[in-house]
């Protein structure tokens, strides 16, 4: 039983019901999602004060009013027939705390200061939240399935803990987090059938991360999770420090280069260093700036992992794109003024820009170019040439992202006077269109070097 018709008991209400509980709700009124909920018969409602012959057998009472006197009565009530009761923010009146939980059902984790601060318990919740992957409640249920026939397989408990133990902290939980069950089943049916010589196989896996483009604080939970479990970290250059500070610190870490004309190793060896590490049994992290399907070369590096069988995973980043749009008050997109963008490499290639120029010189479109500062002059020009005034609004974006963030407007004409004149650090984006006008009212970020 709920007494109370608010916002408190109406939250109290939902964690009782994700719980299996039948919940009734004494309460002259009631606000609009417990109200929702009596009427789809989810909720039984007694319309009323709260009085002492409202306690009947139930197995759990909440107070939650803001009537002092109220709240009083219903924990004596409760307390005269031997029913847990709590009332919320009132720890002496209660007989049971309701703790903070972090909720990844089958897994439940509470945090409780025994009522002395709910704030400080909710703040220590969402750091364990951050922590605790959302797929752990996927991985206990499947783990539940397996129980018996793991059981059936090792009789002492020792090799049952041991072989738990490499379940949980290897590929195949791995496999689980990353969505692919079905074959984490399979592998788990393997290892079963080929018994303890199997889990000892020395086959490591790759994870292919997104770095974002610089802020830490754009990491992905997951990107962060497999930044802290990899023994070794092959990164390239884009990496921020920031970002590179987060992974594990006894971690391997091998830098795979790429400056502009100067691969510090070539495309084909990184792609053979990955599957040799990850053969030799290591869990690697290849980390890349901003999203490795984005002018990343993702797709070249894991081609090779498949081909040769090694388990990888391929974890999502904010791309340059956005991460610079964003921290530079340019939306890439805008009722009206681009209904559409375009991502385009402004990499040489013999000296002169190959680029569908008649597709991207649409009206109402914004134009992102990577890897474009070296070829600025003739991209502005070929823009141009090919219909785009002159007078077309350009933005330059140094370092998006970090605390060195700088950005350069001009125009179609200007922007290649304003780069000669600067000197400007690697990297950089370069947005084209009239949504670079909106920065003037959106600029939000500043930097503070
Ligand atoms: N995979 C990356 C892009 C790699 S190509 C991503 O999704 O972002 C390298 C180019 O990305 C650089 O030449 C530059 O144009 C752009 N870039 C990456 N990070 C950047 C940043 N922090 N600021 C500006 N440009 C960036």
């Amino acid at each position: 039983m709920v007494v109370g018709g608010g916002e408190v008991a109406a939250r109290k209400v939902a964690l009782l019901q994700k719980a299996g509980a039948k919940v009734t709700v004494v309460s002259p009124e009631l606000g609009v999602s417990l109200a929702t909920g009596v009427k789809a018969g989810e909720i039984t409602h007694i319309p009323a004060q709260f009085q002492p012959e409202h306690m009947g057998d139930y197995a759990l009472v909440i107070a939650a009013t803001d009537d002092a006197g109220v709240n009083e009565a219903v924990a004596a009530a409760a307390k005269a027939k031997n029913i847990p009761v709590n009332v919320v923010d009132t720890p002496h009146l209660c007989t049971f705390i309701v703790p903070s939980i972090v909720d990844r059902s089958p897994v439940v984790v509470a945090v409780s200061t025994g009522g002395d601060s709910p704030v400080l318990a909710r703040l220590i919740r969402a750091k364990i939240e951050t922590l605790v992957p959302a797929s752990y409640g996927r991985l206990a249920a499947m783990m539940a399935k397996f129980r018996d026939k793991v059981k059936a397989r090792f009789d002492s408990v020792n090799a049952r803990r041991k072989f738990w133990e490499k379940v949980l902290q290897g590929p195949i939980a791995e496999k689980v987090f990353a969505g692919q069950d079905q074959a984490a089943e399979a592998d788990m049916e393997a290892e079963l059938a080929q018994g303890s010589a199997a889990t000892d196989s020395k086959m490591g896996e790759v994870y292919l991360v997104g770095g974002g483009p610089g802020d830490p604080d754009l990491l992905t939970f997951r990107a962060l999770r497999l930044m802290q479990q990899a023994d070794v970290v092959v990164h390239d250059r884009l990496v921020s420090p920031e970002v590179l500070d987060l992974v594990r610190r006894d971690a391997e870490r091998i830098y795979a280069g790429k400056e502009r004309n100067n691969h510090a190793i070539p495309q084909e060896e990184i792609n053979h260093l990955l599957v040799r590490l990850a053969k030799e049994g290591h869990r690697v992290c290849r980390l890349k700036g901003g999203d490795p399907f984005i002018f990343g070369r993702g797709g070249e590096e894991i081609e090779l992992l498949m081909q040769e069988g090694v388990p990888f995973q391929v974890v999502p980043g904010i791309t340059a794109a956005s991460g610079c749009a964003s921290y530079a008050g340019i939306p890439l997109t805008h009722r009206d003024y681009s209904q559409s963008v375009s991502f385009v490499t402004g990499h040489l290639k013999d000296g002169t820009v190959n680029l569908n120029w008649e597709g991207l010189v649409q009206p109402r479109q914004t134009i992102v170019i990577y890897m474009g500062l070296v070829a600025i002059e003739p991209l502005c020009r070929e823009l141009i040439n090919h219909g785009v005034s002159p007078e077309m609004p350009i933005a330059l974006v140094q370092q998006g992202t970090t605390q060195h963030q700088r950005v350069y407007e001009g125009t179609l004409a200007t922007m290649p006077g304003v780069v000669k004149n600067q000197d400007i650090k690697a990297p950089t984006l370069i947005i084209v269109g009239e949504v670079v006008r909106l920065r003037s009212k959106l600029n939000w970020f500043q930097p503070t070097d």
